[in-house]
């Protein structure tokens, strides 16, 4: 395995208290295999990679991550310098914030290069057009030398996947790549990270809040919430056999192709202060489904379905996964056989129809 997480807390002291922001994940990733992690804002995807690469400085910090071999966690800050950019890329969300304004676009690709390798500056440059023509940067060899303010969103994002590439890194940590582009611009650099995995074998760890971002891209998929992972799986048995009501909201709230002016489902509620997460299940005060003991205890990470990489952390039985509206009334039928009653929560699984659960029209 290329990267193996385990046990990963993270928490920030803070005047007001401690910010649990992870709470005790487990992750892999593997050579040309790609993960997406999903969740809302604030459930703790972003703080797990960015802790792994020894970017949450003032962070309490717990557990291992494993990268080919060696702990991250427990490196020196030249070691982790070593490791960022040669063998980690990194794409974070906004390229404008990413990019230094005051330097050209071939420079600042050259300079991660210069950063790791011995090799001229000219070189460098030249590898520099090189790697922007590969993503698709038409006239690389002018363009090179234009600062970022020059360049379309689309294109600074690409520019930036020109950086995290740069060395052929083992594994490419995506974190919300698409966010500020519009859809069209979206779908390409989905294409182009898709496609540079495939020539390169990286492996890739893709952070998205949109489970249509990710429905042809990743093989394996963990659903966070409040710092926890609720559901793991294949990505198949994520979108077709979802077991946590968490995971069916977020599939619920997808706009569906073929239904124009279907009004969207929001999971009611908002997610919960990691100061003070609530006990039990973190996701009980928004649930349909919640019993007596969600608010009590939590939940462990078991087995559910009918795969061996499917695990889920919720109390409802472990056999009722799916989309369709028999089980979702055989959810709720558990939840009031334990004392439930049916609280705001989310959308009934139901909700999602028959048709695709993503606009983008996912091959799997
Ligand atoms: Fe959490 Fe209970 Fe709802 Fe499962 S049924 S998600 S354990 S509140």
């Amino acid at each position: 395995m290329l990267l193996e997480v385990e046990g990963l807390t993270v928490s920030f002291p803070t005047p007001d208290g401690v910010v649990e922001a992870v709470r005790g994940i487990d992750f892999s990733v593997d050579r040309g295999r790609t993960l997406g992690i999903v969740g809302e804002s604030g459930s703790g995807k972003s703080v797990a990679t960015q802790t792994i690469l020894g970017l949450t400085r003032g962070a309490q910090v717990a557990g291992t991550a494993l990268f080919e071999g060696r702990d991250l966690l427990t490196m020196t800050t030249a070691e982790l310098r070593a490791v960022r950019g040669a063998k980690i890329g990194t794409i974070f969300q906004d390229p404008l914030s990413s990019l230094h304004p005051y330097y050209r676009i071939g420079w600042q690709i050259a300079e991660a290069i210069r950063a790791h390798e011995k090799i001229s500056r000219s070189d460098a440059h030249r590898r520099a057009v090189e790697l922007l023509g590969l993503v698709g940067i038409p006239q690389p060899d002018k363009r090179v030398d234009d600062y970022p303010h020059q360049f379309s969103g689309g294109m600074r994002q690409r520019a930036m996947i020109a950086i995290a590439l740069a060395l052929h890194p083992a594994l490419l940590i995506a974190d919300e790549p698409t966010t500020a582009l519009d859809v069209t611009v979206q779908a390409q650099i989905i294409e182009l990270i898709k496609h540079l995995q495939g020539e390169f074998g990286t492996a890739v760890i893709m952070i998205t809040h949109d489970l249509g971002v990710i429905a042809d891209m990743a093989h394996d998929v963990m659903i966070m919430y409040a710092g926890k992972a609720m559901e793991q799986a294949d990505r198949r048995s994520i979108y077709y056999q979802p077991h946590h009501p968490y995971t069916s909201g977020l599939l619920a709230s997808l706009p569906q192709s073929g239904k124009e002016g279907q009004r969207l489902s929001p999971i009611a509620g908002q997610p919960p202060s990691l100061i003070n997460p609530p006990g039990g299940c973190p996701f009980h005060p928004r649930c349909s489904f919640v019993m007596p003991k969600c608010r009590t205890e939590p939940p462990p990470f078991v087995r559910v379905g009918g795969t061996s990489v499917h695990r889920s952390a919720c109390w409802l039985p472990s056999d009722l996964t799916g989309t369709s509206s028999e089980v979702d009334a055989k959810r709720h039928r558990a939840s009031e056989a334990a004392g439930g009653s049916v609280a705001v929560g989310v959308p009934g699984t139901s909700d999602l129809g028959s048709g695709d659960v993503s606009s983008s029209s996912p091959s799997w």
